[in-house]
């Protein structure tokens, strides 16, 4: 089965799946975007996505190209069309296709790709829950509206590309004061010594994870003492767990910082259990966000 794309109305064959040059996606990164697991075909944490969707796109005044429900739908078309049973489903909306110029374009309709990938087996092998990962600490250089869900990416695509000619899996961004703001990818969180979960409080400065957030309201009915306030790359070398979260590596343990093993290099117990709570809900909560979406 030839893998499909969604691109403005049509759904294409992947390898035939273009946008205009100008699009102002392309032009000027003027587009946000998500991205969604699927699991046994279901979209988790599909309304936190959809929720911070909505609010990425109002914050940049960019109209939606179609209402949320008619999303929720198309969104299950194509994983559906494509056989995703695990995977990720991408969806991108800009603001649209015109003649290069800075100002908002007026009479244009904003344009929505959405495509799909396919995990084999699973997101993240066993052997690297296992061991952990590393990750490495940078300069924060981004803009200070870290809160939409942006395509602008590039501090991230060197961030990235550090940290991997480094033998890391993230690179951890420090803001001027050196406090950790979070990964290229991914939310940064710490267990302190006395057993306090940590992770930077949602404001311009970092995306407001929906993982993050799901973890947050797991972490409250379990209770577990949490805290959400910055820390600093020091803190977080002595803490005695450190991990990070985002989509589509749910909760992955971190067991070095800048070649700083952290508390003797093996992924914590918080960290686990927290992982494997995400996953009880997240299939939990695929499986009924079905109804509740569509
Ligand atoms: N922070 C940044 C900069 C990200 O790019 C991402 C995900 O792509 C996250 C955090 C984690 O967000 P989520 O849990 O919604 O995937």
């Amino acid at each position: 089965m030839a893998r499909l794309a969604y691109v403005n109305g049509r759904f294409v064959p992947h390898n035939q799946a273009f946008v205009h040059i100008e699009d102002r996606g392309f032009q000027f990164a003027d587009a946000v975007y998500e991205v969604i697991v699927v699991i046994d075909g279901h979209l988790i944490d599909e309304i936190g996505h959809l929720d911070r969707l909505e609010r990425s796109l109002a914050e940049l005044r960019i109209a939606a190209p179609v209402s949320r429900r008619v999303l929720a739908i198309l969104l299950r078309e194509l994983v559906s069309r494509n056989g995703v049973a695990l995977g990720t489903v991408y969806l991108q909306i800009s603001r649209g296709v015109a003649p290069r110029d800075f100002h908002f374009p007026v009479g244009v309709k904003s344009s929505l790709v959405i495509t799909t990938t396919r995990v084999n087996q699973r997101f993240t092998s066993p052997e690297k829950l296992e061991a952990g990962v590393s990750v490495i600490t940078i300069p924060d250089i981004r803009w200070l509206r870290r809160d939409i869900k942006t395509v602008n990416l590039l501090a991230q695509v060197l961030g990235k590309q550090q940290a991997g000619e480094q033998g890391a899996a993230e690179a951890w961004q420090v803001d001027g004061d050196g406090f950790v703001t979070e990964g290229c990818s991914s939310n940064a969180w710490i267990v302190t010594r006395d057993g306090v979960l940590v992770t930077r409080q949602a404001t311009n400065l970092i995306l407001n994870g929906v993982t993050r957030l799901s973890l947050i309201r797991l972490a409250a009915a379990q209770g577990i003492p949490f805290e959400a306030r910055p820390f600093t790359v020091n803190e977080a070398y002595q803490a005695r767990e450190a991990f990070l979260s985002s989509a589509s590596t749910f909760v992955l343990p971190i067991t070095a910082i800048d070649g700083h093993p952290v508390d003797g290099g093996k992924p914590g117990p918080l960290c686990r259990a927290l992982r494997q709570s995400y996953l009880d809900y997240a299939v939990k909560e695929g499986r009924s966000a079905l109804t509740v979406a569509v």
